[in-house]
């Protein structure tokens, strides 16, 4: 299911960066566009002043000779037009041809048609530019073989004789700029779209990871939850189906299997409260009350409570505080069940008359160092960093034999971590166990803030 999320995802992603593309490509295409064809109206009106010079030049011969000057830049002007695929031409009013020079055909009826335009009350031209020396009509027309853009002004000669000056620029080889500017412009779009479809698979793979990870860790919870419920009903089930199938029986007769039931609702009740810490630490829905607290004050008392279960067994507790500073900041209930989870452990997983160290003291950054060592059964190493998981247990039966739920040091590393903490396991396998936390001290912040 998160895999099409992702797809989708994706795809949307795509979808999105695909349409803002081809928005930005047709913005930039018609920007572009329009640019070419106003520099070339620009540049044809500019080809019209010039060529007005030229008028006289061509009708009187006798001053081509007299105005060399002139004749010369006609020259550069005619050479310019022609390297640069333009046509000008000059016509009288009768419109006959007095100029006209191009590399390529523009049919007159075509030229002739826009002069006729021109000289009508109202000019269609597609743009009409007035400058002070006169007025420049702009047409475009196209058919398959050609597409012009034509410049067309009315003028006076010396001698007062009306003429007609057009300029016609090309445009097939500007349109074909444009045009393979839009084609590279759709292909990096493509490219861009594909590749960034690509990237973003694999990145949305790298973030749904985690959520991945915590769905199939809630699976794993509800799976192992479900299973070690199921234990507790079976067994009370199977016992109170004892005492059904003999009704005449008195409680008193049936004390062992009504006994059996209610060990294991105190069981069930246990892993139900366990779970639900876990739950609400899972949604941050468990508040921590926050206080200063001293944590040396705290593991003497805990010590002191654990000191009667212990000596059932002929274990010793030794404390011992070697701390300068021990107060920290934390929710004392929370890390009360933090102590008892670890002694408990230390008790539970040891043999009879043995030992237990609670040490707490202050390392060289001023942090509370708290170990609580036995001389227990130990853990295997490649278990060692298990026994944090949820109803992880290395030998579930008698975890299970001393009521215990797998759920003691995942809820410990929650409390631990829960303060800032840190919680680490050190074991040899049939010589013992020390479980070390850390803790910053309330003076070490103080030090850190001054
Ligand atoms: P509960 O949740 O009721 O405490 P539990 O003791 O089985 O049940 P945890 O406290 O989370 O669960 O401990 C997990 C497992 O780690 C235990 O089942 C045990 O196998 C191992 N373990 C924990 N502490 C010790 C220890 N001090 N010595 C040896 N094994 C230990
Ligand atoms: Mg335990």
């Amino acid at each position: 299911m998160l895999n099409k999320i992702r797809l989708k995802l994706t795809l949307i992603n795509s979808i999105v960066l695909a349409a803002v593309l081809i928005f930005t490509f047709i913005f930039v295409y018609i920007l572009l566009d329009l640019n070419v064809i106003s520099n070339t109206d620009n540049e044809l009106c500019e080809n019209a002043y010039q060529l007005k010079r030229f008028a006289t030049l061509y009708e009187n011969t006798s001053i081509q000779s007299s105005n060399a000057e002139l004749h010369d830049e006609y020259l550069i002007y005619e050479h310019k037009m022609l390297s640069s695929s333009r046509f000008f031409g000059i016509w009288d009013s009768e419109e006959n041809c007095l100029i006209s020079q191009g590399n390529f055909s523009v049919p007159d009826n075509i030229l002739s048609a826009v002069r006729d335009l021109i000289f009508t009350s109202q000019p269609q031209a597609e743009r009409i530019i007035a400058e002070a020396d006169g007025i420049y009509y702009i047409h475009s027309y196209s058919n398959q073989s050609f597409n012009v853009r034509i410049c067309t002004t009315v003028f006076a000669n010396d001698m007062g004789e009306l003429r007609i000056a057009q300029t016609v620029s090309n445009m097939n080889d500007k349109n074909a700029v444009t045009t393979k500017l839009l084609n590279i412009l759709i292909f990096a779009g493509i490219l861009g779209v594909s590749v960034s479809f690509g990237i973003g698979y694999l990145l949305s793979g790298k973030a749904i990871a985690p959520i991945q990870q915590s769905i199939k860790r809630q699976k794993e919870f509800i799976a192992d939850a479900s299973h070690e419920l199921r234990t507790p009903v079976t067994i009370m089930r199977t016992n109170l189906d004892v005492v059904m199938s003999s009704p005449d029986e008195s409680v008193s007769s049936q004390a062992e299997w009504l006994d059996n039931a209610y060990k294991e609702t105190t069981r069930m009740e246990k892993l139900i409260n366990d779970m639900l810490l876990l739950a609400k630490a899972d949604l941050n829905r468990e508040k921590l009350n926050m206080e200063q607290i001293d944590a040396a004050e705290l593991c003497r008392q805990a010590v002191e409570r654990f000191n009667p279960i212990a000596e059932k067994k002929h274990i010793s507790i030794h404390f011992n505080n070697q701390t300068s500073f021990s107060m920290i900041n934390g929710d004392e209930k929370k890390l009360d069940q933090l102590l008892g989870i670890i002694i408990d452990n230390a008790i539970t997983y040891s043999h009879n008359n043995s030992n237990i160290y609670v040490t707490i003291e202050n390392d060289d950054n001023k942090n509370v160092i708290l170990s609580i060592r036995d001389e227990g059964i130990g853990i295997d190493q490649n278990e060692l960093e298990k026994i944090f998981k949820r109803f992880y247990r290395t030998d579930k039966a008698r975890s299970r034999r001393e009521g215990g739920t797998g759920l003691g040091l995942a809820i410990a590393q929650w409390i631990v971590q829960s303060h800032g903490g840190t919680i680490t396991a050190q074991s040899v396998k049939n010589k013992g166990t020390v479980i070390i936390t850390k803790f910053s001290t309330v003076e070490d912040k103080k030090d850190a803030t001054s």
